[in-house]
């Protein structure tokens, strides 16, 4: 396993890292044993960073994650989760509700310290609360050390260009980004350079797309555009026909460019988090992401509209 700096905030965390929404049951019901099975196979296979959310089952993926914390010893990974995600279209970024989040994660995933606090999924609401509301409780409930370092979440990239754009200088040390590098969508490559000169960590989420490029394929929820969801099909059993795992090129592809400083993938499954770390020690078949890449470049970094109209891309519009 490599390892690499998040930002500058001096946590060296795996190169690929372990996302616990798969423990809230959000893409299949996992047995609870099988999930806790699969934090210590992560653990065990070097995976130091884990990243969780309230939102993430409604509470039970922390509770799950917790269960399985409870047994570890505390110095053996790195812990990040959310604030102002709830439900759905539940959304809450006040000074008041953020402070109080933060001790209800501790109490599920029995810890006294976070070692990222994030802000969830900004895009859903006015970003000028997140600047003169939210990340203040955040600095307070770090100077008050409950938590370790603040990064902020979400879909649009431009809501990260937002917030780092305008607040003060090391006050967001990380963003993460989901479903903008994977294969069928390279966006969030335009923004390395800028992210690695202010000192921000990039944390590249959603190697599979959430889904698309599995053999399961995308859960019925998933909101990428049909046509989006049709090629990441085809590619999947375009790679499948010759004998390989679709998720192997999809992680080796998510994880290669050296400025993103880890990728997380979700399982609930131990087998598949080994897997994943052993699709690191090769390099990618060039002639499967050749014809990978050629199926979907005609949808090629379509995205989906997410939050409010003010909050999207150029090009993404809002409807319904
Ligand atoms: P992902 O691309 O990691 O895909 C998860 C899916 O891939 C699951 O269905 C899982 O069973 C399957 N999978 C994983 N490894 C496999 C393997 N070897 N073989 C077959 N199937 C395999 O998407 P994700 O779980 O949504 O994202 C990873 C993590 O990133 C999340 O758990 C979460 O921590 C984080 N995330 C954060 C945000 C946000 O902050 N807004 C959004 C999305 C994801």
């Amino acid at each position: 396993m490599r390892f690499r700096e998040l930002g500058h905030t001096g946590m060296k965390i795996s190169q690929l890292s372990f996302g616990a929404s798969s423990l809230g049951s959000v893409f299949r019901d996992v047995p609870e044993d099988e999930a806790i099975a699969t934090v210590y196979k992560a653990i065990d296979l070097g995976i130091n960073f884990i990243d969780c959310s309230p939102f993430y089952g409604i509470t039970k993926a922390e509770t799950v994650l917790g269960k399985a914390l409870k047994e570890l010893p505390r110095d053996a990974y790195y812990l990040a989760t959310k604030v102002g995600r709830y439900h759905d279209r539940e959304f809450d970024f006040s000074a008041e509700r953020v402070t109080k989040s933060i001790e209800e994660s501790m109490e599920r995933m029995n810890v006294d310290y976070i070692d990222l606090i994030q802000t969830h999924d900004i895009e859903f609401v006015h970003l000028d609360q997140i600047l003169h509301e939210t990340l203040p409780a955040l600095v307070a409930a770090k100077e008050a050390g409950k938590v370790g370092h603040i990064g902020i979440t979400g879909l649009p990239l431009h809501v990260f260009d937002y917030i780092l754009d305008r607040a003060d200088e090391g006050i967001v040390e990380s963003v993460l980004s989901y479903c903008r590098y994977s294969l069928n969508d390279h966006s969030l490559a335009a923004k390395f350079d800028k992210y690695q000169a202010m000192g921000v960590g990039i944390i590249n989420a959603s190697p599979t797309s959430m889904g698309l490029l599995t053999e399961r394929g995308a859960p019925d929820w998933h909101p990428a555009p049909k046509e989006v969801i049709e090629a990441c099909a085809e590619v999947v059993q375009l790679i499948q026909s010759k004998g390989q795992d679709i998720v192997e090129l999809a992680v080796q592809f998510a994880c290669h460019p050296e400025a993103i400083t880890s990728t997380l993938v979700g399982t609930a499954n131990p087998k598949n988090i080994e897997k994943n770390v052993k699709f690191l020690e090769t390099d990618m078949d060039q002639e499967s992401l050749a014809e990978a890449l050629a199926i979907l470049k005609p949808v090629l970094n379509q995205t989906w509209a997410s939050g409010l109209p003010e909050n999207q891309d150029p090009g993404v519009v809002v409807t319904g």
